[in-house]
């Protein structure tokens, strides 16, 4: 078969796309931010929407994946999308567990929303310090990752990316399965295969069943709370993702729909805390 335009344009799409472990997929990221997007106070929507780059066309989803594109050419950021915390203890501790993988501290998911939170508190200053637009990506992106619960997860796995399992018939590793299986799964069986309608249904609850409950998601003594979250994602990850999987498990109907709710609930808080955190930074 001779390569024409149409094929080498499509194998370069296919390796820029390539998911790599250690993120939510797309369709994780950019529901997210689109949860948050419409939660945004004046303030914020105008902030936001002064940052984003013009063929944005102010639309936060769609650069919510841009930290996982530039991973390979900002190196120093790829420890920045997770953390680890020691195996079977399933809690977290930010001054034991947040470092990277050369202990150097402060080097993880949790550590990595701080500084961004904080550059963006400069939104403003006079004379500018940051890369604010960088630094909105970043954080809308971290405040992703920290609510995948397998982003918070052990260190000898490498948050499950060592786990080989099998998502129905198909070949797998376990951190995978809940960066974008699940999703998917759910996307072809309930919303006709179309991201937007899990959004809907999402915001849908975040409004109704969920309202009394997306009040204290939000609930934050500081500008921004990863800590909280990354107790919860430890939590899950031990109660929820790891529980009853083992090397080669087969994971079927059983694992996917008694997952699908804490992935939902995951999404929607990151969604609601995201809008928050940029609420209060921009307030
Ligand atoms: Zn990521």
């Amino acid at each position: 078969m001779e390569l024409n335009k149409f094929h080498i344009v499509a194998f370069a799409v296919l390796i820029f796309y390539i998911p790599v472990g250690h993120s939510w997929g797309i369709d994780g990221h950019l529901i997210i931010c689109r949860l948050a997007q419409p939660r945004l106070s004046k303030a914020a929507a105008d902030a936001v929407s002064q940052l984003l780059p013009a063929d944005a066309e102010n639309d936060l989803g769609s650069l919510c994946s841009w930290a996982d594109r530039v991973k390979f050419r900002f190196h120093w950021s790829s420890p920045l999308h997770y953390l680890n915390t020691p195996d079977n203890l399933c809690t977290y501790q930010y001054n034991r567990d947040c470092k990277d993988e050369d202990g150097r501290k402060d080097r993880c998911v949790a550590g990595a929303i701080n500084n961004y939170t904080t550059q963006l508190l400069s939104y403003g200053d006079s004379s500018p310090r940051y890369n604010l637009t960088e630094a909105l990506l970043f954080l809308s992106h971290f405040m992703g990752d920290i609510h995948q619960p397998l982003h918070v997860g052990f260190t000898s796995d490498k948050g499950a990316n060592t786990i080989d399992v099998h998502w129905y018939k198909r070949k797998a590793v376990l951190h995978h399965v809940w960066d974008s299986s699940i999703i998917e799964t759910a996307e072809e069986r309930f919303y006709d295969a179309q991201v937007n309608e899990l959004i809907d249904a999402l915001q849908k609850n975040i409004t109704t069943v969920w309202s009394d409950q997306a009040k204290a998601w939000e609930t934050c003594d500081k500008t921004s709370c990863p800590d909280v979250y990354a107790s919860e994602g430890i939590k899950a990850a031990c109660d929820w993702a790891y529980k009853g999987v083992h090397e080669d498990s087969v994971l079927g109907d059983d694992y996917f729909l008694s997952r699908r709710p804490v992935v939902n609930l995951r999404l929607a808080q990151g969604g609601v805390r995201l809008a928050a955190t940029l609420n209060r930074i921009f307030g």
